[in-house]
This record gives C-alpha cells, sequence and structure tokens, in this order.
C-alpha cells in the first residue's frame, strides 16, 4: 500500500513538473533559439536568445522569404525580374527601392565600382547558372555598352531602366536582409541575436552574457581555416573574397564572381579579400563588393576620406593584412600574414 501511495506520489510530482514546464516555460536570457534556413541562394541561420526569442525568429524567417520574393532575380514575378524584363517603369516594394537607390549612391560614391548592372556580364561568364565560360573581349565589349547604374530611374517607389538593362542586386541585398531581420529582433524585444547570412554576420546586441561577439574571418589563401577574429557588438561583419564563388578556367586561371565594370572581368585590382565592419548592413555589403573592385589603393583613400563611419580589414594579392585603426584593438589575428595597421590623417 505503501508503496503503491508512493509511487502515485512520484508520478503526481512528475506530472506537477511536467504540465509546470508545459505551462510556465522557464526560459531565461541565456536560452538560445536557432533556425537555419536557406534562401537567396544562401545557407543562412538566424540565432536569437531569450523569452521573445522564437516569436523573433518566426517574424525573422518571413520577412527573408517575402525580401527573397521582392528581390530574386532568377523568379519571374520578382520587383527585379519585372524591371529586367518590361521596358516600362515598374511599380516596386518600398524595399527593393530603398535597396536600388542605396545601389545607384554607392555606385556613385564609388566611382562605379559597384554597378548593379553588371548582370548580363555575370550571365555571360556563367555565375548567375553555373555554366561557367570566358566570354571573349569582342562579347564583353557589346555587354558593357549597357553597363551604367546611371541610367537606371527611381523615384517614388517606381523604377525604370532601358531596354537590354538588366540589374541584380546580389551585392547589397543580404546585407539589406541582415539590417532588417536586426530591426524585427529589436522590435520584438531581443537585446542578443546573431544573423549569419552565408558567413555575412551581423550582431544584435551583446552576447547574453554581456561580453562581446567573437566574429571569425575566413583566410582567403586557406579558405577552411579562419585569418582573424574581430570583437563587436551592434554591427555587422561582411566579406567579398575571391574564394566565395570562382571556377579554373582551361588556361588554369580562376575567375571569381566580382566583376570590375571597367572590364568587365573579375576584378583584380590588389585585393584577395574585402571586410568591412560597420553599424549598417547594407553599407557593409555595399562597400565589401565595391571596395574590393575599386582595390587597395583606393579602398585605403575611400576609408580615409571619412565619407562614412566603418572599419576594414583588407587581404592584398602579395599577403598582406590592411586593418583601419578603429578595430585593431578588437581583432586578433590567427595567421603568418603581416598586419598593417592605418589611421586617417
Ligand atoms: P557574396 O554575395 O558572395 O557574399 P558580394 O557581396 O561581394 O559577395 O556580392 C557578389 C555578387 O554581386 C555577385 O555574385 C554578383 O551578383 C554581384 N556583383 C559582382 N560584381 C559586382 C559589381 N562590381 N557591382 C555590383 N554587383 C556585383
Ligand atoms: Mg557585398
Amino acid at each position: 500500500m505503501n508503496r503503491t501511495l508512493s509511487a502515485f506520489a512520484v508520478c503526481g510530482l512528475l506530472l506537477t513538473a511536467l504540465c509546470g514546464c508545459r505551462n510556465n516555460i522557464d526560459i531565461s536570457d541565456n536560452t538560445a533559439f536557432t533556425r537555419d534556413l536557406f534562401a537567396m541562394d544562401t545557407f543562412m541561420s538566424v540565432r536569437a536568445y531569450g523569452k521573445n526569442a522564437s516569436a523573433a525568429l518566426n517574424s525573422s524567417e518571413k520577412l527573408i522569404s517575402s525580401l527573397e520574393k521582392e528581390l530574386s532575380v532568377t523568379l519571374p514575378e520578382s520587383d527585379i525580374s519585372r524591371i529586367n524584363s518590361s521596358g516600362e517603369p515598374v511599380r516596386v516594394s518600398g524595399n527593393t527601392a530603398a535597396i536600388i537607390d542605396a545601389a545607384v549612391r554607392y555606385g556613385s560614391l564609388t566611382d562605379g565600382a559597384l554597378d548593379i548592372t553588371l548582370y548580363p556580364v555575370l550571365r555571360a561568364w556563367g555565375f548567375t547558372t553555373g555554366e561557367y565560360r570566358i566570354p571573349d573581349s569582342h562579347e564583353l565589349s557589346e555587354l558593357l555598352e549597357k553597363v551604367d547604374y546611371r541610367q537606371i530611374q527611381s523615384e517614388d517607389s517606381t523604377v525604370s531602366v532601358p531596354e537590354n538593362v538588366m540589374i541584380d542586386l546580389g551585392a547589397l541585398a543580404k546585407g539589406y536582409t541582415s539590417d532588417a531581420v536586426a530591426q524585427i529582433m529589436r522590435e520584438k524585444g531581443v537585446s542578443s541575436g546573431l544573423i549569419n547570412l552565408g558567413g555575412n554576420v551581423q550582431t544584435v546586441g551583446t552576447k547574453p552574457d554581456g561580453s562581446l561577439w567573437r566574429v571569425a574571418v575566413r583566410n582567403p589563401y586557406s579558405p577552411d581555416t579562419d585569418m582573424c577574429v574581430v570583437e563587436i557588438a551592434d554591427k555587422a561583419v561582411i566579406t567579398s573574397g575571391t574564394y566565395e564563388r570562382y571556377f579554373t578556367g582551361e588556361d588554369g586561371k580562376n575567375y571569381w564572381h566580382i566583376l570590375d565594370p571597367s572590364t568587365g572581368c573579375p576584378a583584380d585590382n590588389g585585393v584577395v579579400s574585402a571586410t568591412i565592419i560597420g553599424e549598417s548592413g547594407i553599407m557593409c555589403d555595399a562597400l565589401s563588393t565595391a571596395l574590393f573592385v575599386a582595390g587597395t589603393e583606393k579602398a585605403v583613400s575611400y576609408w580615409q576620406s571619412g565619407n562614412e563611419d566603418f572599419d576594414m580589414i583588407l587581404v592584398t594579392n602579395d599577403r598582406r593584412m590592411i586593418c583601419t585603426d578603429g578595430i585593431s584593438d578588437a581583432f586578433s589575428s590567427s595567421c603568418s600574414m603581416p598586419v598593417e595597421v592605418i589611421h586617417r590623417a
């Protein structure tokens, strides 16, 4: 009898404990929730901590999928596909208009190093399909006649481009997306979050214990290893590198997916990877591509001009790291490349 009673008592306690857990889930600020997804041709992982995390992740996932539907260059109903095929002014979403306007602005700030009208040239190289080939110079110069971001007309969320001009937002869409996810997390009350869109990282607040996030940056000369770690809070760390997408031609040379709009060929101006660190994801993404294309000297003078608030780590084709002074204290190298810290005049 006693035994039966105590068995009931144990069961009762267990049930109470289980019900207690179900009805009043104890989520501390340190409890991590992670959502892995594939969108925008990229593996993404979004992590948030604390009691608001789960709802924030649901909203983030919805947001990413709706942004993809607006921004994709391959989905036929997207804003971008409609702009590329219509020949008429196209009414677009506020998101699409904001990215296009930012892209045009960064195009002009970087003297055309960022040019979202490169799409026909990217297609000719096969970077959009994976059917890689090396276009000849005649084909490239014909295609380049249509490349110029200044031909984009954008006003009041209505965008038009001349016939045969096509745009693609691959250079900055992920940065815009990570900004939008970070904003949703903050709105939902998340104070600690980590957004990783295919290696492009954006952070919300600090780690739950109040310490800085440690973000590793890959070594472009050995992409399976890290070259350094940067410690940040509330910032994005976004890298463009030769190793991210490339093919080896029959001539044995590597051809990568970031093109120089002045030649139509993979940009080869001294930078093999450009990492930009700053508060705005879209700025970091736009500048990672643009300063990679611009090359070492122009990238350094762009940063020194102080137009915008960001830090950068460049890796040069003679195996040096150039690091701006704002990040040098929060940076630890894990490779053998020499590091040069640069300052504003
Ligand atoms: P990733 O998307 O691999 O992280 P980037 O942010 O540098 O790297 O974006 C590269 C993409 O941007 C390319 O795949 C292509 O779609 C597009 N692109 C390539 N060169 C340029 C350029 N000079 N200006 C604008 N877009 C570019
Ligand atoms: Mg970019």
